[in-house]
């Protein structure tokens, strides 16, 4: 008998939005193909686990002919674009932030027949691609940089990009998508009137990274420029194009934008990109502190229906919790959003409907957010093993343990129940559930050990830094305890554990270890 193959499979989900059809439709796929579970991901999409080479081909045709797609999901191309899930119905700018992820999905998705060919036997199922006239009319290259008009993928070439990249659009203040982990984020800019004035850029963000290899290293994107909103398709791909043309193609490992930016800097990164555009950017505009927001819990939608964000421990929709989701999510007809830490948000419910969604749910154990304990909330790990390849060691299967573990401890020092900050953990350095802007990351380095990263902010702009080595899973309480002690001890009002990290140091933390005396 042949192996039987296993494949994962992850759909493309424009600002994580997903019709009613194709959620029931992932759901049921999951149940025939899959390992019977779903998995929302930190990028707003789905991923199938375990589904057989035998099935693939039924498994995509399902997914393209219910108005999904799985195209640029994965591959050196435009990964899904991201946007806040937010279910606002009188907010234009959030809106727009919504459809333009939309737009620059369309944008930037392959052109190449080939995704129907193999999957559909050449039938088209456009359910994203060419049927927009704005974006097909801009694909078009206009000559700028190598020129690939007339060839089948104008803005890609023959070789496409020299690794993945990645785009998020958000607006200001709006950090729900984590913005600067990105190859490239968008910040929408309106007027008073809610009219869309143009767009800050910002380049090369980036998590990835290798253990061992100090030329490999995560990155926060940079401010690039303004552009005026004419000219926002034709500027994404000045960028694309300067990082197609330039980015490198001899070592997978340094071939992300964000290693072109490092070592060009952003100057001369802009002005090539300048070059491309065949105009100036404009001075980046100032903008309001950024804020995390996970829109768990009701949400009026402003059009007098509610949404509700539910929090799905790791993203991993499952058991009786998958059933109760099913059971709502079908009966009232409800659209849903995966959101950027993998929880997802149940849309458009009429008011009269919120006591019996809020039964089935929690009968099923998926409890309101304010009944989570607050680092469980907050925190997000990557499917590793037994899931995942590259992985090095556990995330999602350990995660909620050590979540408990870190209360405990929190406990022992007094710090108060009402504290929380971001935990997150991944498998290896690949860093998908972006550890490297934790206040608390652990990367797995070994046979139950960890990297531990400390440092990063709850509004994810400040990078975490590399505080220790091959931690052993079992020691997390005697290597923390000190931490939290010195946090409690030495804290300033409100300041969080991430904000405490970065000011004092960590000489002062590592002394804080080594002259602890446990009570
Ligand atoms: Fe796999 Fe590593 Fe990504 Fe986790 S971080 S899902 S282990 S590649």
């Amino acid at each position: 008998a042949g192996k039987s193959y296993q494949f994962m499979m992850r759909t493309r989900q424009p600002a994580g939005s997903v019709t009613n059809q194709l959620y029931l439709v992932m759901d049921e796929l999951a149940d025939l193909y899959g390992n019977g579970s779903l998995r929302l991901t930190t990028r707003q999409t789905f991923q199938l686990h375990g589904v057989l080479k035998q099935n693939l081909k039924t498994v995509f045709s399902t997914v393209v002919k219910n108005m999904g797609t799985t195209l640029g999901a994965c591959g050196d191309v435009n990964r899904n674009v991201m946007a806040p899930p937010t279910p606002f119905k009188n907010r234009p700018e959030y809106e727009h932030a919504d459809k333009l992820a939309n737009d620059l999905a369309d944008l930037l998705a392959p052109q190449s027949g080939a995704y129907y060919d193999v999957w559909l036997d050449g039938e088209k199922f456009y359910a994203h691609t060419m049927e927009n006239p704005k974006v097909t009319a801009d694909r078009a290259f206009n000559g700028f940089g190598t020129n690939y008009e007339g060839s089948p993928e104008p803005i890609y070439g023959q070789l496409f990009l020299p690794r993945k990249f990645k785009i998020a659009v958000t607006v200001p203040g709006d950090n729900s998508v984590d913005l600067f982990t990105n190859d490239l984020g968008v910040v929408v800019i309106t007027n008073e009137a809610g009219e869309v004035e143009g767009y800050n850029l910002v380049a090369g963000g980036g998590m990835g990274r290798s253990h061992g290899k100090a030329t490999t290293f995560p990155r926060l994107a940079d401010p690039l420029g303004f552009v005026k909103a004419e000219d926002i398709f034709h500027a994404v791909k000045a960028v694309v194009a300067v990082q197609r043309d330039y980015g490198r193609r001899d070592d997978r490992k340094q071939a992300r934008l964000k290693y072109l930016i490092s070592e060009w800097g952003m100057d001369k990164f802009r002005s090539v990109v300048e070059q491309y555009l065949g105009k100036q950017l404009e001075p980046f505009r100032p903008l309001p502190d950024w804020e995390f927001r996970d829109y768990l819990g009701w949400i009026e939608q402003g059009d007098g229906k509610l949404a509700y964000g539910v929090y799905v421990q790791n993203g991993r929709v499952k058991g009786e919790a998958k059933k109760a989701l099913r059971n709502v999510i079908e009966r009232y007809e409800l659209p849903v959003t995966i959101t950027p830490n993998q929880n997802l948000i149940l849309r458009d419910i009429n008011p009269s409907w919120k006591d019996d969604i809020l039964s089935t749910l929690q009968a099923a154990g998926l409890k309101d957010v304010t009944e989570w304990d607050g680092i469980e909330a907050l925190s997000m790990a990557c499917p590793a093993l037994p899931l995942c390849g590259l992985a090095i060691g556990e995330a999602e299967r350990t995660l909620p343990d050590i979540n408990a573990r870190i209360r405990k401890v929190m406990d022992g020092v007094g710090l108060p129940r009402s504290d929380k900050f971001v935990v997150r953990m991944t498998g290896c350095p690949n860093g998908c559930a972006r550890p490297y802007m934790a206040e608390l990351g652990f990367v797995g380095d070994g046979p139950n050990s960890y990297q531990i990263w400390l440092g990063g902010s709850l509004n994810a702009t400040r990078l975490a830094e590399p505080f220790a080595e091959r931690v052993k899973a079992k020691d997390f309480e005697t290597f923390l305890e000190p931490l939290f002690a010195a946090f409690k001890a030495q804290r300033r009002d409100a300041e969080t554990f991430g904000d405490f990290c970065a000011r004092v140091g960590f000489d002062a933390l590592r002394a804080a270890q080594a002259s602890y005396i446990a009570p």
